[in-house]
């Protein structure tokens, strides 16, 4: 089995709505970023790309590529998905971590399994997100934005768990 492990923290905006796990979020404001500023799904996105040894976000979705600009983030973790189950890779779990002093996430923790598990094509038992409040400390906590933390599962395909040499090349985005 392979492990991997992804970071990803956003300010608040007041230009954007609120988008996590795919999910839109009524009455706060929005994470800042190129693309629709889904920290969660991020954190989840370099998490599975970290478990496979291929690369991370920045460089299957280049910030500055115009391609990414306001772009769903649960559609780059569902290509990543894609490409690893194409790739042989199987996804035995992932654990995710959302610190914010607000909103409220735990009533839509629910919500944020079931899109993160149809996303990555795995059933929801498979599928763990948390909220924490940061109690007050951080920038988290303080308020001044929202942090993801994940970690991915994954068994490789029989070719990587020979070599890790023999890993696949990473492609670039469709
Ligand atoms: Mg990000």
């Amino acid at each position: 089995m392979r492990v991997g492990w992804g970071y990803d923290a956003h300010p608040w905006t007041e230009s954007r709505p609120l988008v996590l796990c795919g999910l839109s979020i009524p009455g706060h404001a929005g994470l800042e970023g190129h693309s629709d500023g889904d920290a969660a799904c991020h954190a989840l996105v370099d998490a599975l790309l970290g478990a496979a040894a291929a690369g991370d976000i920045g460089r299957w979705f280049p910030p500055d590529d115009p391609r990414w600009r306001d772009a769903s983030s649960l559609g780059m973790l569902r290509q990543v998905a894609g490409w690893l189950a194409g790739s042989g890779w199987r996804i035995e779990n992932v654990d995710l971590t959302l610190i914010a002093s607000e909103p409220p996430l735990a009533p839509w923790r629910e919500g944020f399994v079931q899109s993160l598990a149809a996303a990555l094509g795995v059933d929801a038992t498979r599928v763990s997100v948390k909220a924490a409040s940061g109690n007050g400390l951080g920038f988290a906590g303080e308020g001044r934005g929202l942090a993801a933390v994940a970690v991915a599962l994954l068994e490789p395909p029989p070719e990587a768990t020979a070599a890790a040499g023999s890993l696949p090349p990473v492609p670039g985005p469709r």
